[in-house]
């Protein structure tokens, strides 16, 4: 590779960043939060079978399709991986994440546990953040405050939880959302420090020397 077409190069190799968590957790808020804050940040745009919630514009929250639609995509390899949950699909598609990695762009995911160790699989390089409660008692709360569901469900939820919590030893990052100004920081934390790592500024001694 010439100088020139090695200076058209994005300086730094983008940074792939999944949080994920227990339902209940607070992990929408957490993610909502860190992308305030870094606005930079790309959001891995997923595909759903779910119904679109008020508020939730497609393309930009969720790529809404049917059920026919989304194993269309799965059939012809466009979804890079994903999962079911509450009987819907959800999945990262392949083609929009290239064209952020190709552009040196940071791409945050929202994904289950499942998804994040799957994501981790395909791009090992991939930083991994497992968003945790305080307690299992303190997970029972929030999901009781939050008021959504029946008890039959919060109990089915903290159960899912009990299955879930175990994989943390999976992630790279295991983080407390014991307060969500601090849970945030922290995450915010992690993702810089990751940006700084050699393996994503490879070459750049050659930048300085040569510049
Ligand atoms: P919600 O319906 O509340 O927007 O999302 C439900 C769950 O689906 C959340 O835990 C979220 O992290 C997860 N999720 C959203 N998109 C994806 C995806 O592309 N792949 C996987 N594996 N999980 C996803």
């Amino acid at each position: 590779m010439s100088a020139n077409e090695e200076s058209s190069q994005p300086l730094r190799k983008g940074l792939l960043v999944s949080v994920s968590g227990p339902s209940g957790v607070g992990k929408g808020t957490v993610i909502q939060r860190v992308r305030d804050r870094i606005p930079d940040i790309a959001h891995s745009v997923s595909v759903t079978s779910r119904e679109r919630r008020e508020r939730e514009i497609e393309g930009v929250s969720y790529f809404f399709r049917t059920k026919e639609e989304f194993q269309r995509m799965l059939a012809n390899d466009e979804i890079l991986e994903y999962d079911i949950y509450l009987n819907h699909y959800y999945g990262t598609p392949i083609a929009p994440l290239i064209e952020l990695i190709n552009a040196g762009r940071d791409v945050l995911f929202d994904l289950t546990v499942c998804g994040s160790l799957a994501l981790k699989e395909k791009f090992p390089e991939a930083v991994t953040i497992f968003l945790l409660p305080p307690s299992m008692s303190d997970l029972r709360d929030r999901l009781v405050r939050r008021g959504t569901e029946c008890i039959e469900v919060i109990e089915r939820r903290l159960l899912e939880a009990s299955v879930e919590i175990p994989k943390a030893d999976l992630f790279d990052y295991a983080v407390i959302n014991d307060d969500l100004e601090r849970a945030s920081d922290r995450i915010i934390a992690i993702i810089e420090a990751e940006k700084y790592r050699y393996i994503r500024q490879i070459g750049i001694e050659d930048r300085i020397l040569n510049g």
